[in-house]
């Protein structure tokens, strides 16, 4: 069992900014970047955290992931927007992408958005919460292009899809809005590698090895020839993980899995719909109170085990936020030692700004 240390929000945030910023990104991304990565890790996501900080790094170290990389217009037309993210940092340009698609929403009822060639844009929920925040509803299906295609489709044992994220979000007025937001692989391969640093196995029917047998063990994932992962829900998730790559990259203009520029950089390309609910006809005070007696509806089923009671999509991760943002977000010793030999590539000394403040 790796040996792990509780480190603080802030602390996190303030590395994850430094190391950005020797990097030579401007501070509004530096900060939107540490924002979504430490809201990730809060939220129990951890395969979407600081531990990230590596692969961009290495990314960096490429040249794949420039500061220059400028997003640009491809459609901004009525309902319609779509940006060629030219593999600009993914959180800032698709949080600034996403903000845009609320405006046009809030303008025309609805947008219909496709962010293209963006580098890794993390935790699609944080974008659902964005949305929910301006009171919107949001629909979104990301592809991942990368020439390691990890997951195999159902009845194959090689790789052929993204962990492709599907992810819906509904505001609520009164309440606490609803967050879907799931990889269609069994886990997100992040948690994979996060295994893999805390010397876990992984659950059963989740890997198979590079012969196509079952496995437990994470290191198939990150050993060439590698293993795969498998979609969830059988043949239900892997034909979602189908939809979400062909409406993400084949429809548009999009990087699919077979395009991958390089074997290496992970590139990200969002589908999205973003709602207006007022346009749908109900009022807000009727959607909310419908929204409510609903939820508390499911939440009346008694539960199989009584310390389990029924959650609602996006309770866990609130829960995860209360628990860790009073104890400090656990990190095990070789993730903190891949973000140290990371942020000292870009030189800084990640122990010294973990000390500041
Ligand atoms: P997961 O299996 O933990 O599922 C999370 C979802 O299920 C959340 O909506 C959560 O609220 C809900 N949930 C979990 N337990 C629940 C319970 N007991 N009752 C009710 N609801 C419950 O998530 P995952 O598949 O491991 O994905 C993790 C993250 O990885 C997601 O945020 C996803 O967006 C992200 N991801 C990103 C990429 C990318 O390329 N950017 C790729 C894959 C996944």
């Amino acid at each position: 069992m790796a040996k792990m240390q509780l480190i603080a929000a802030e602390t996190l945030d303030r590395v994850t900014r430094a190391i950005f910023l020797k990097a030579g990104w401007p501070e509004a991304a530096c900060a939107e970047l540490a924002r979504h990565l430490v809201k990730a890790n809060l939220s129990g996501h951890d395969s979407h955290g600081v531990g990230m900080i590596p692969t961009y790094v290495d990314g960096i170290r490429r040249g794949d992931l420039k500061p220059s990389n400028t997003p640009q217009d491809l459609i901004a037309d009525g309902s319609f927007l779509v940006v060629d993210a030219h593999v600009a940092l993914g959180q800032k340009v698709a949080f600034d992408t996403v903000n845009r698609a609320c405006d046009v929403a809030r303008q025309h009822g609805v947008c219909v958005l496709n962010l293209v060639n963006a580098h890794h844009i993390g935790r699609i929920g944080h974008y659902a919460e964005l949305a929910a925040e301006q009171g919107l509803v949001a629909l979104y299906w990301v592809n991942v292009a990368h020439a390691r295609a990890p997951v195999a489709p159902f009845g194959g044992r090689e790789g052929r899809l993204g962990t492709n994220p599907h992810t819906i979000g509904i505001p609520r007025a009164g309440g606490e809005p609803l967050i879907l937001d799931f990889a269609t692989s069994r886990i997100a391969l992040g948690k994979v590698r996060v295994a893999l640093n805390k010397g876990e196995q992984v659950g059963p029917d989740t890997l198979l090895d590079r012969d196509g047998h079952p496995t437990t063990e994470p290191g198939v994932m990150f050993e060439k020839p590698i293993g795969a992962l498998l979609a969830f829900g059988e043949h239900k998730g892997s034909g979602l993980s189908i939809m979400a790559e062909i409406l993400s990259a084949l429809i548009g203009r999009g990087t699919s899995v077979d395009q991958a520029l390089t074997a290496d950089v992970v590139i990200n390309n969002l589908f999205g719909i973003i709602i207006d609910p007022a346009r749908l006809g109900a009022d807000q005070a009727t959607r909310e109170a419908r929204l409510s007696a609903y939820v508390d509806y499911l939440k009346s089923s008694a539960p199989r085990d009584p310390a389990k009671p029924v959650m609602m999509p996006g309770d866990p991760e609130r829960a995860a936020r209360a628990k860790r943002g009073a104890e400090g977000i656990p990190v095990d010793e070789a993730t903190w030692h891949q973000i140290v030999e990371a942020a000292a590539y870009v030189g800084v000394d990640a122990d010294a700004v973990r000390r500041q403040g």
